[in-house]
């Protein structure tokens, strides 16, 4: 059984980032991951969102900014964000990363969310996410 079991995982973890992939694209120039990176650190489920500027076919511009959007499958209870900027409300967050993106850029960062109880918080799991540009 074991030999199903590990395909199905596999399968699994690329639909999900397929899933996060096609509804995190609100603008055309940023694409956006997000992917649990530590289900419980002693207070919270941490998560890395994982950013990449293609800033369209002529590389036009570069960023001063770019707002993510996160929503959860539980309401969150308390939320932050490497970035420092960071509110939440219901089961969304939303985390205002500053600071020059080039044309062609990665950005990532960590995100700390934290629901009602231990097991409901290491149950956290990524429902949708977008993000914008902040063209500078
Ligand atoms: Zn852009």
């Amino acid at each position: 059984m074991g030999k199903y079991l590990k395909p199905t995982v596999v399968i699994n973890e690329d639909l999900s980032e397929g899933v996060y992939a096609a509804s995190g694209s609100s603008s055309d120039c940023w694409t956006i991951n997000v992917v649990s990176a530590q289900d419980w650190n002693g207070s919270d489920h941490v998560f890395e969102v994982r950013c990449s500027h293609k800033a369209g076919s002529d590389n036009s511009h570069s960023a001063s900014a770019i707002t993510v959007t996160i929503s959860f499958n539980n309401t969150l209870t308390a939320a932050s964000s490497e970035t420092g900027n960071c509110k939440y409300s219901g089961n969304t967050l939303t985390s205002v990363r500053s600071g020059h993106a080039n044309a062609i850029d990665s950005v990532t960062f960590k995100v700390f969310v934290r629901a009602n109880d231990e097991a409901t918080t290491k149950g956290l799991a990524v429902t949708g996410c977008t993000i914008t540009c902040t063209e500078s």
